[in-house]
């Protein structure tokens, strides 16, 4: 995990002015494009998903170049990316149209309805680990809901985004619907504060904090899709050879900078050294820079040789790799095992290429320990018979069974966490519906007759048949 960025003063002042203007933009497209109908928005969105497709090289060699991505990380991030803008686009008029509700024995002659608006211009703080698939997460939901949308990249992605805002712009003519401002944590920062009705940030929890609390002068809700320290429970009915491929990738996919990504695992002592021969042997054939990339930043590369450092000076043993497998920006994978609980490389987020291998009596306990970290974003269970009900155990708001992350390649899945992984989601029926409010309609239908609940004026049989009304609802 990375440090908080602020941004000086005078950086803040120097961006302000660009922020508040694509804002002012943004904000001046609301009424059209909310104004579209569904079908006319799906038709756009689907254009630019069509421009994307078409400019596929250059995001590729972006992801590359910007990101140290290898050709198969950068190509999977773009597909899960078209993915979920293509089902938002087509899922949005279905999902966030008005619905009809029971107006309840009080209410018969009324009828009622749940209406979802957009919220207006919705702000979005990215991070850097996949510069497309995470802010699009939530710019494709709120553009789909009806919302513009004005999105601050990190500093580290800014090509990737600019890359987004040109391809939006050619498909579909609409420059102001969604504005890109490179400018890191001043432009991030800068938004906060600005003219937005709601904020989707993803990023690390220090962040976050700032983000939520400079929401807060606003009174403007926010989205928090923070980091994890995600763990998998390996079973003894597990199918382990499949286990151990699933659980290394999910280690080092995209150099383990993802927020959902496996760091740790408690696998059950019956398949213990079954499972730990397996992965070890599997992980020393993996290379950096040939089956995953390189860390994003030298910076990233350092936290994560610090982790492995203190999981090591605390007691742990590498058995793949070690202090030495940091190469610059190239992490091979380093497999530790017997890293005490509270060593900082088994609770903090390391977001690099590194498992911690933990052996544990039974699966109850490799529940308690699971859930022993502030944070609860993701998890995998790994168990023929056994997976639902392991699952349930998991105090995280996602979960993967026989595989990793799967969920998040599941356009109609939510995504998102609880604890210090933040709150709302993205994705699916749930992030559509994030990126509305629900305006309840009540209408009366029949005007002909005097409405009891509603006015001074009563009839005799009126407190009677409220009791009446009374001691039916009390009762039932
Ligand atoms: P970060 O918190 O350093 O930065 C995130 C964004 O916030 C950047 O765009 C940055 O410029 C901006 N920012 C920095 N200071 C700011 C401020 N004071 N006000 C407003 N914006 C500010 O995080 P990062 O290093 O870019 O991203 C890595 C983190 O993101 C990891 O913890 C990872 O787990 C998490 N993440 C979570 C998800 C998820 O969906 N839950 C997805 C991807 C990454």
């Amino acid at each position: 995990m990375t440090t908080t960025t602020t941004a000086t003063p005078d950086e803040r002042t120097a961006v302000l002015p660009r922020v508040d203007d694509a804002v002012a933009a943004a904000r001046s497209s609301t009424g059209a494009w909310a104004g579209l109908t569904a079908a006319r928005r799906r038709h756009h969105l689907l254009q630019w998903k069509r421009e994307m497709y078409r400019t596929r090289d250059e995001i590729r060699a972006i992801l590359r170049d910007e990101a140290g991505k290898v050709h198969f990380d950068a190509t999977l991030e773009l597909t899960m990316a078209l993915h979920h803008l293509d089902w938002a686009a087509r899922s949005a008029g279905r999902v966030l149209a008005p619905e009809r509700v029971r107006p309840g024995m009080m209410m018969l002659d009324h009828e009622t309805s749940i209406e979802r608006r957009p919220y207006g211009v919705v702000g979005v703080i990215g991070p850097w680990n996949y510069p497309v698939y995470t802010p699009l997460g939530s710019i494709s939901y709120a553009l789909a809901a009806g919302n513009a949308v004005v999105f601050t990249p990190s500093e580290y992605a800014t090509c990737a985004a600019e890359w987004l805002g040109r391809t939006f712009a050619d498909a579909t003519g609409l420059d102001d619907v969604f504005r890109v401002v490179p400018g890191g944590p001043a432009a991030g920062c800068a938004l906060t504060s600005s003219d937005v009705d709601k904020v989707a940030f993803t990023g690390s929890a220090a962040t976050g904090r700032l983000v939520m609390a400079a929401c807060a002068e606003r009174l403007i809700p926010v989205v928090m899709e923070l980091g994890g320290k995600d763990a998998a429970i390996v079973a003894d009915d597990a199918d382990i050879s499949a286990a151990v491929d699933a659980i290394l990738w999910g280690a080092t996919m995209n150099a383990g900078q993802s927020c959902a990504g496996i760091e740790r695992v408690y696998v059950v002592e019956e398949v213990a050294d079954e499972f730990t021969r397996i992965l070890t042997e599997r992980a020393r054939d993996l290379r950096a820079g040939v089956d995953y990339g390189a860390m994003t930043m030298e910076r990233q590369a350092g936290i994560v040789a610090r982790h492995i450092g203190a999981a090591v000076a605390d007691g742990g043993r590498a058995l793949v790799g070690g202090p030495q497998s940091v190469r610059g920006r190239l992490v091979d994978p380093v497999i530790l095992a017997d890293v005490p609980e509270e060593s900082v490389a088994a609770r903090d987020e390391t977001f690099g290429p590194t498992l911690i291998v933990a052996v544990v009596p039974d699966v109850a306990t490799a529940i308690v320990r699971a859930n022993a970290v502030d944070t609860g974003l993701g998890g995998a269970v790994f168990s023929r018979r056994r997976g639902r009900q392991i699952a349930r155990g998991l105090g995280v708001g996602m979960v993967a069974i026989n595989d990793v992350v799967s969920f998040g390649a599941t356009p109609a899945l939510p995504f998102g966490g609880r604890g210090a992984s933040g709150f709302g989601r993205i994705h699916g029926v749930d992030g559509l519906r994030e990126f509305t409010y629900p305006v309840a309609v009540s209408r009366r239908r029949a005007l002909h007759l005097p409405s009891r609940a509603s006015t001074h004026r009563r009839h005799a049989w009126d407190v009677p048949s409220l009791h009446a009304l009374l001691c039916l609802v009390g009762r039932r």
